[in-house]
């Protein structure tokens, strides 16, 4: 997605080989218009595929996902890290170590949301190892419900989630794929492939 990568260019901030900072538009401050964008983009490639519901996780989830919710016109999800005391039984739960904050915890959402007669598009910001992704796709399948597919916004495609997920049967559409973040630079996947040309 051109309008995505071009602001990744513009407002990404390379804090190592690994990790990206975009809390300008996507992980803090959020960019509306942008969300818009990605939102439509999301329903568009998932369009026809008969989506009820979107899950994701919180917090960078959120956004991105409603978006997608408001174009598909179907509700919103998001799994929580910490258990809520309005949170306390009936839950799905799946324990996810996190990429950016090293710690491992488990992440939960209500059974009453989801039924094995939903068809889940799942949604989240960045895709590095795959281990929330993987998290919500247990939760989703403990409530019987189908996966359509995963739909990230920034996906580090040097690191294993991507390949993992698609290993496992799943389709996954990723607005942005970053091929490295090597000496403080943003090369995207197409960029690559234009060099080689
Ligand atoms: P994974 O579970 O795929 O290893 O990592 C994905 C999760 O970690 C996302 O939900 C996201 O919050 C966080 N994450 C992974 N890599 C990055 C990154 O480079 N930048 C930011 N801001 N978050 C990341």
């Amino acid at each position: 997605m051109k309008l995505l990568e071009e602001r990744i260019k513009l407002d990404g901030k390379v804090l190592s080989e690994n990790v990206l900072k975009v809390d300008s538009f996507l992980n803090h401050q959020i960019d509306p218009e942008l969300m818009l964008e990605i939102g439509k983009e999301f329903a568009n490639k998932f369009e026809g595929v008969g989506i009820t519901k979107i899950v994701t996780i919180e917090s960078s989830g959120i956004a991105p996902a409603v978006m997608t919710g408001l174009q598909m016109q179907v509700p919103v999800i998001f799994a929580r890290k910490r258990k809520s005391l309005t949170l306390n039984n009936d839950l799905l739960t799946a324990t996810v170590h996190s990429f950016t904050k090293n710690d491992t915890s488990e992440i939960s959402l209500s059974k009453k949301y989801l039924s094995e007669n939903d068809k889940v598009l799942i949604i989240d910001d960045f895709l590095a190892n795959g281990q929330a992704a993987f998290g919500l796709v247990e939760m989703v399948q403990q409530a019987g419900a189908e996966i359509a597919g995963i739909g990230i916004v920034i996906e580090k495609s040097f690191q294993q989630g991507a390949r993992l997920l698609k290993e496992a049967g799943l389709r996954v559409e990723s607005l942005a794929r970053v091929a490295s973040l090597s000496n403080g630079e943003v090369k995207f996947i197409n960029e690559k492939v234009e060099e080689l040309i």
